[in-house]
C-alpha cells in the first residue's frame, strides 16, 4: 500500500516538473553551445527555446556561461582589420 503511494507521488511530481517545461543546468549545459552560435548569428533565443531562456534569466552560471560563449563566437566571425 505505501508504495503504491509512494510510486504515485514520485509519478507526479515528475509529470509536474515535465508540463511546467523547466530544465535544468545539466539540460542548459547540453544545449548551450549550440545555443551560442545561433544567438550570435542573430537568433531570438526567447522564441526559439524560451525554457532555456527561462534558465538562463534565473541561473547565474549558466548564463555566464552562455554570455561568454556568444562573446567568443562573436568575435570570432567578425574578421579585424587589424589581424
Ligand atoms: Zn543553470
Amino acid at each position: 500500500m505505501e508504495k503504491q503511494h509512494l510510486h504515485k507521488l514520485v509519478e507526479s511530481i515528475f509529470t509536474v516538473h515535465a508540463d511546467e517545461n523547466e530544465i535544468d543546468c545539466e539540460g542548459c549545459g547540453c544545449q548551450i553551445d549550440h545555443l551560442a552560435e545561433l544567438v550570435a548569428g542573430g537568433a531570438n533565443l526567447r522564441e526559439l527555446l524560451p525554457a532555456v531562456e527561462a534558465h538562463l534569466r534565473c541561473c547565474t552560471d549558466c548564463r555566464e556561461e552562455f554570455e561568454a560563449l556568444v562573446a567568443i563566437i562573436r568575435s570570432q566571425n567578425t574578421e579585424s582589420p587589424l589581424a
